[in-house]
């Protein structure tokens, strides 16, 4: 699955769709409530229709109750749009009053839940990251993020 990732050294090589998306994802950092890590994230989702949906990470003093800019996202998507295919996934993060972005590659826990959202839709979600070696990465499907990646059929 290595061939379903394209990185980029700058986010000007990428289709106007993903820059587009990176930008919005990047507004939405504006919004993220992270005072303990200091790390502000914003996710932006494209729907087959064009809508956007954006977020951002969203802290809480008991730890284990934060969640990712992606999975609110997500969430948020299947609650107001579930009819809706999503395309496309951008993720961007910076440290707190810096504006300089950080390489920020989705986590384990967003990737199994992307991964599901790709099956119930059953066409490929793209995924944007900048990675930690600073090149842009551009996953063609959400499958090459999580190899041996599991979903309902582990119950069927
Ligand atoms: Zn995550």
């Amino acid at each position: 699955m290595i061939s379903s990732i394209s990185h980029f050294d700058h986010l000007e090589d990428l289709d106007s769709e993903s820059k587009y998306l990176v930008h919005k994802a990047k507004d939405a950092t504006a919004h993220a409530y992270a005072p303990y890590s200091k790390f502000c994230v914003g996710a932006a989702l494209i729907l087959d229709d064009g809508t956007v949906i954006t977020a951002a990470n969203q802290e809480n003093a008991a730890y284990p109750l934060c969640m990712c800019a992606e999975r609110v996202a997500l969430y948020a998507k299947a609650s107001a749009h579930p009819e809706k295919r999503i395309l496309k996934l951008a993720v961007v993060a910076h440290k707190k009053n810096h504006k300089e972005l950080s390489p920020a590659a989705c986590c384990g826990s967003c990737r199994q839940v992307i991964l599901e959202f790709e099956h119930r839709q059953n066409k490929p979600i793209e995924v944007i990251m900048y990675g930690p070696d600073k090149k842009w990465i551009k996953v063609h499907s959400a499958a090459a993020l999580l190899p041996w990646g599991f979903g309902k059929e582990a119950f069927e």
